[in-house]
């Protein structure tokens, strides 16, 4: 009996693994047609300066209406994407598309706003990357200043002297580089000195019930005056509630985005949140 059950879990969990490998194969070899198709759109979420209480940034999210898989997130597909190398076409799409929609959101934020696009590691380390992505600025008209790349520390884990001389170029030329999801994975503080970047991104795990936890509150409290020093502003990442958002400004964070704000939205209705946020 005992090694009947073991069998059919066994077999459970091989069938697991097995959609899970169908999951995959079915994600690669549908982008291509899913780009052609024009089944992916962005999204924005607005960032929300908490001094002035201004928009003074938007985020661009992808998402993918799949014809087959309801509700695939990016979380899922980016990975996937990113260890077949698809992930390059499709994120030269998302630049062009985002770049290209800024001019129109632009009006609409304070001074000095930039639209941050998330880049992958795999394809901010291709020795093309600056020349692609000037080809792309220049096809939508964007100055390096109206931009902000999102980028993750498992870029440097990965080739930390080719990844900082790209950031260094990129940082040159007034593009602003944010560091993602701060406080995951191995958070290595001298990154925080040696790459270029201008704002830490702190991962939603400590924003989350930041207001009744001491500890997390530590966290933040030591991370942003840290960051401070070093003259580089704090992002307080998923803020959905009141009491979460008084407390990181208690906590001296320089800007919030979050579902209390705001939740990702497509051009239409962020044009719609941004004028009646305004009036
Ligand atoms: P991320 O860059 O850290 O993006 C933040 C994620 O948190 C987004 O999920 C956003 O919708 C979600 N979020 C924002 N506010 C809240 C909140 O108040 N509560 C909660 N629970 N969640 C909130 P999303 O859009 O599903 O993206 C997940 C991840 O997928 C992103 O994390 C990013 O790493 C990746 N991703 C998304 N779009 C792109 C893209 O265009 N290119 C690349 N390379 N990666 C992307
Ligand atoms: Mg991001
Ligand atoms: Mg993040
Ligand atoms: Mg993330």
């Amino acid at each position: 009996e005992a090694k009947r059950a073991g069998r059919n879990t066994f077999q459970w969990f091989d069938k697991a693994l097995n959609d899970e490998v169908n999951r995959a194969l079915l994600i690669r070899n549908t982008v291509q047609k899913g780009l052609d198709k024009q089944q992916f759109h962005l999204v924005y979420q607005p960032q929300i300066c908490l001094e002035a209480e201004t928009v003074c940034g938007i985020e661009a999210l992808v998402r993918w209406r799949h014809p087959d898989i309801d509700g695939l997130s990016p979380a899922e597909f980016i990975p996937i994407l990113e260890s077949s190398g698809q992930i390059i076409p499709l994120s030269y799409w998302i630049m062009r598309q985002a770049f290209s929609d800024w001019h129109k959101i632009k009006p609409y934020l304070a001074e000095g706003a930039r639209v941050s696009v998330n880049v992958s590691t795999v394809h901010i380390s291709r020795s093309d990357f600056i020349e692609q992505l000037e080809r792309v600025m220049l096809e939508t008209n964007i100055k390096p200043s109206d931009i902000k790349l999102e980028i993750t520390e498992s870029m440097m884990l990965r080739n930390a002297q080719t990844a900082v001389a790209t950031l260094d170029k990129l940082a040159d030329k007034g593009i602003a580089i944010a560091l993602d999801d701060f406080g995951t994975g191995f958070s290595n503080l001298r990154y925080l000195t040696q790459m270029p970047i201008s704002d830490v991104k702190l991962d939603r795990s400590f924003i989350r019930d930041i207001d009744t936890h001491k500890a997390n509150q530590a966290i933040v409290r030591g991370i942003t005056s840290m960051s401070h020093e070093l003259g580089l502003k704090i992002v307080a990442e998923g803020v959905e509630t009141l009491s979460e958002k008084a407390e990181v400004k208690k906590l001296q964070a320089d800007i919030m985005q979050g579902y209390l704000e705001a939740t990702p939205l497509r051009f239409e209705p962020l044009i719609e949140f941004l004028t009646k946020r305004h009036q």
